[in-house]
C-alpha cells in the first residue's frame, strides 16, 4: 500500500501535487486550538484546487462572514505552508440539507441538525481532559480543590469562576468537572464563542424560545473563556438573564476567563458584579516542579498509549520544562516536537539537539500581540508610541502607524474592529485602508518590503 503511493506519487511533478485536505485540516487544529478547530474549522471542505487559488466549502453564510472576518488571514497562511503558490481563497456556500434532501423533509431535517448541534456540539467533553490526569502543583491547587469541591457540594459556590492565562488548564478543569458531574446531572458545557454562535442562528431563525429553554434547562452549566462577549451588547444581555434564571433554581454555573471579574473590558458592571459573586479562583504559571512533572505523566502516556519506550534524560527534561516558560500547552507541544525528533532520528536526544529543535519551535509558536506590535514598530521608526497612536496625519507618523495596522491584521486573529480600537479608537475602515496602502506599497517598493520584514522577524524573535 505504502509503496504504491510512493510509485504514484514519483511520477506527479511538484505542482501538479494536489492538496491532502487532512493534513492541512491537522495544521488548522494545532494552530487555532481544539475549540476554534471543532467550532468552525472542521467544517471547511476543500472544493476545487487552482494554480494560485482555491475554493473552500462552507454551510451557510453566517459561517462564511464569521471565518472571513477573524480566521482567513491565518488560513491562507496555514494552506500556503503547503502550496507556496496560493494567493487567495474563496468561500462557496454548500448548504448540508441538499445531499440528502431525497430521503429526509425539510422540517424532519432541521430537527435532526438541531439535535445534532445540541448534543454534539454543546456537550463534547473530551473524556481525556479529567482529574485524573490533571496534575496538581503550586500554580493550580487552589482551583483544583474547589473544582473538586463544586463537585461534591452543588451551588455551594456559585458561580465558581476560574481564571489565568491562556494554556494554563482552564478548560481542562472545566472539562474535568463536566466529566464528573454529568451521569448524574443535566451538564451543559458550551464555549463562549458558542453560546454566541447559537444565539445568533437563533436569532436569525427567530427560535429564541428553543435557545432559551435549552440552556435554561441545565442543572450544571458550565461556560468556557466569557471574556468573549466582550463588547457584545445583545449577547451580553442573553448571557445575564440566562445567567440569573440558572440561579434562580439552583443549579451550579462555572465560568472560566483569562482575566478576573472585574478586569474584564467591555462587559456590563451587573454581569460583572454577578460573576464575581461566588467564589474566584486562578490558576498561575507553572513553576519548574509542574512542568517536570506534567512532562514525565505525558511521556508514561505515551509509552502506554503506543507501547515504545520514550528515552529521555532528566537532564534533558529539566532543560525542556525550563525552557518553556510560558504555558502548559506550550510545554506539551514542545515535548510532542522533540519526542517526534528522536522517533525520526532514531536516537536519545542530547542537550544541543533540544536547543537546535525548541529555537525552531519557539519562534513559531511565540505570540505576537496588538502591544507588541505597536512598541515593535515604535521603536522600528524611532517614534514615540503615543505619537503613533495620536491623531497627528505627518507621514512619519501615519506610514508607521498603517504598517503597524497592517501587521496587527496579518499577525493576530483580532478583528478589524477590534484593531481600531487599539489604535485609538479609529474606525475599521481606517484599518482596512491601512491594510490595503501596505500591501500594495510592500508589493512595489523594496525599501517598504525590507521593512516590514525586518519587524516579523523582531516580533517573532522576541
Ligand atoms: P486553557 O483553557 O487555560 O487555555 P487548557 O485547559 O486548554 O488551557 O490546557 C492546555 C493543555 O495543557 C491541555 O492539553 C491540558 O490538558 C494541559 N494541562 C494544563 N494544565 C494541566 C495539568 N495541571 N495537568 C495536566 N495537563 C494539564
Ligand atoms: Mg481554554
Amino acid at each position: 500500500m505504502d509503496n504504491n503511493i510512493k510509485k504514484q506519487n514519483a511520477f506527479v511533478s511538484e505542482e501538479e501535487k494536489t492538496l491532502n485536505w487532512e493534513d492541512i485540516q491537522n495544521s488548522f487544529k494545532n494552530t487555532f486550538g481544539s475549540e476554534i478547530y471543532n467550532s468552525w474549522l472542521q467544517k471547511i471542505t476543500l472544493v476545487k484546487e487552482y494554480n494560485d487559488y482555491l475554493i473552500l466549502g462552507v454551510p451557510t453564510r453566517f459561517f462564511r462572514d464569521w471565518i472571513v472576518s477573524r480566521y482567513l488571514d491565518k488560513i491562507l497562511e496555514q494552506v500556503k505552508n503547503f502550496k507556496l503558490s496560493l494567493t487567495r481563497i474563496e468561500f462557496k456556500i454548500i448548504e448540508e440539507k441538499r445531499q440528502s434532501q431525497e430521503f429526509i423533509k425539510i422540517e424532519e431535517l432541521n430537527k435532526v441538525t438541531e439535535i445534532k448541534d445540541s448534543i454534539l456540539n454543546y456537550n463534547r467533553l473530551n473524556p481525556n481532559l479529567s482529574f485524573d490526569n490533571f496534575i496538581k502543583g503550586n500554580s493550580n491547587d487552589i482551583a483544583l480543590s474547589y473544582s473538586k469541591k463544586v463537585c461534591e457540594h452543588i451551588s455551594r459556590y456559585n458561580p465558581l469562576y476560574v481564571c489565568g492565562g491562556v494554556g494554563l488548564g482552564k478548560t481542562h478543569l472545566l472539562n474535568a468537572i463536566g466529566l464528573e458531574l454529568q451521569n448524574k446531572n443535566n451538564v451543559m458545557f458550551v464555549s463562549a464563542e458558542r453560546f454566541m454562535y447559537h444565539f445568533i442562528k437563533s436569532i436569525k431563525k427567530n427560535d429564541m424560545v428553543n435557545f432559551k429553554d435549552f440552556f435554561r434547562k441545565s442543572s450544571v452549566f458550565i461556560i468556557d473563556d466569557i471574556q468573549f462577549i466582550s463588547g457584545k451588547e445583545s449577547l451580553q444581555e442573553e448571557f445575564f438573564h440566562t445567567f440569573n434564571s440558572l440561579m434562580d433554581k439552583g443549579s451550579q454555573i462555572i465560568i472560566s476567563a483569562d482575566r478576573p471579574p472585574m478586569k474584564l473590558d467591555r462587559i456590563q458592571d451587573r454581569i460583572k458584579s454577578r460573576l464575581a459573586g461566588g467564589l474566584v479562583v486562578d490558576i498561575e504559571a507553572p513553576d519548574l516542579e509542574l512542568k517536570t512533572k506534567i512532562i514525565r505523566k505525558k511521556i508514561k502516556e505515551i509509552e502506554s498509549q503506543f507501547k515504545e519506550n520514550v528515552n529521555l534524560s532528566d537532564e534533558v527534561i529539566t532543560f525542556i520544562a525550563s525552557e518553556s516558560k510560558t504555558n502548559i500547552r506550550e510545554l506539551i507541544g514542545v515535548l510532542n516536537r522533540v519526542l517526534a525528533f528522536s522517533r525520526v532520528h532514531n536516537k536519545e536526544l542530547n542537550i544541543t539537539d533540544c536547543k537546535s529543535i525548541l529555537k525552531d519551535v519557539f519562534n513559531q509558536i511565540r505570540v505576537v500581540t496588538v502591544d507588541k506590535i505597536q512598541n515593535v514598530v515604535s521603536n522600528y521608526f524611532n517614534i514615540a508610541l503615543t505619537e503613533m497612536l495620536s491623531q497627528r496625519r505627518s507621514r512619519p507618523l501615519a506610514r508607521p502607524r498603517q504598517i503597524a495596522m497592517y501587521l496587527a491584521k496579518k499577525m493576530t486573529t483580532r478583528s478589524l474592529p477590534e484593531i481600531g480600537r487599539r489604535f485609538a479608537n479609529r474606525d475599521h475602515t481606517t484599518v482596512i485602508h491601512a491594510v490595503k496602502t501596505i500591501t500594495r506599497l510592500s508589493e512595489q517598493d523594496d525599501e517598504m518590503k525590507k521593512n516590514i520584514n525586518q519587524i516579523k522577524s523582531l516580533l517573532l524573535e522576541q
